[in-house]
């Protein structure tokens, strides 16, 4: 029995109306309060992010942005800082989700330094990590994986790992209707936190590692089912209300 609290995350992208946005937030807020042994996690744009931060005040509902500056602050147009996310009530910040390592193409050296601002903060980073269809099939999932996590977190130093999580999500699971089966999400959840384990042997019992990639409300019960998966970062059901009740639901 471990004694990680499992962690169900929304992450909205870039959908919803204002509108939708708030009666979402509404909605999750009531979802957690009927489930306080799981945590709850949404990741609002930033433009709905001070009103569903409004309406999750005071309910077991975290906030969080899905992406930061690797600056501190300065001439960056269009980025928002780690320390305005804290500012406007975040608690986690998503780094390195593959829409921004592959669309985006950002690196890990420049994942490196946005983890560096989060953590500077004192917020949760919420690491993504994962392998693309050509990697996997290749035999090179883990491989991906492991550096992928060592570029970021190779060299943190002890006192930061209590704000990290990851989010293992295979590329080619993502908003493709297509999941890993819960045995190697399980195998590759397993082998981060063997990794980690020996980056810090202290934190590895304790870290949070989600799975991610086309989770729905009828596959999250066999994923949770396994020793290393801790929650789940959901996008495409995680918009509407009644598929992440669901999803809070049966992530037991
Ligand atoms: C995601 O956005 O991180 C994700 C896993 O999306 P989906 O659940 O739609 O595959």
């Amino acid at each position: 029995m471990n004694t990680r609290t499992p962690l169900i995350a929304g992450n909205w992208k870039m959908n919803l109306t204002l509108k939708e946005a708030e009666t979402l937030a509404k909605a999750v807020a009531e979802t957690a309060t009927r489930y306080t042994d799981r945590d709850v996690l949404i990741y609002p744009t930033f433009l709905q992010f001070t009103q569903a931060a409004k309406i999750a005040q005071g309910s077991r509902v975290a906030l969080g942005v899905q992406n930061c500056s690797a600056e501190k602050d300065g001439a960056f147009t269009g980025e928002i800082s780690a320390s305005q996310a804290k500012e406007a009530g975040a608690q986690f910040v998503l780094i390195g989700h593959s829409e921004r390592r592959h669309i985006l193409k950002e690196s890990d050296a420049f994942l490196k330094q946005k983890v560096e601002r989060v953590l500077e903060q004192n917020l949760m980073c919420m690491l993504c990590v994962g392998e693309t269809l050509a990697e996997r099939e290749s035999g090179h999932a883990e491989a991906v994986v492991l550096g992928q996590l060592n570029a970021a977190l190779g060299q943190l130093a002890p006192q930061l790992w209590k704000n990290i999580a990851i989010a293992y999500e295979p590329v080619w699971a993502i908003g493709t209707g297509k999941n890993a089966t819960p045995d190697d999400a399980q195998a590759m959840h397993a082998a981060i936190r063997r990794r980690v384990s020996e980056l810090n042997q202290d934190i590895a019992p304790q870290l949070r590692i989600l799975y991610g990639g086309s989770v729905k409300p009828d596959n999250i019960g066999a994923l949770m089912g396994k020793a290393d998966i801790d929650g789940a970062l959901v996008g495409g059901a995680s918009l509407k209300a009644e598929s992440f009740a669901e999803l809070v639901k049966n992530a037991k």
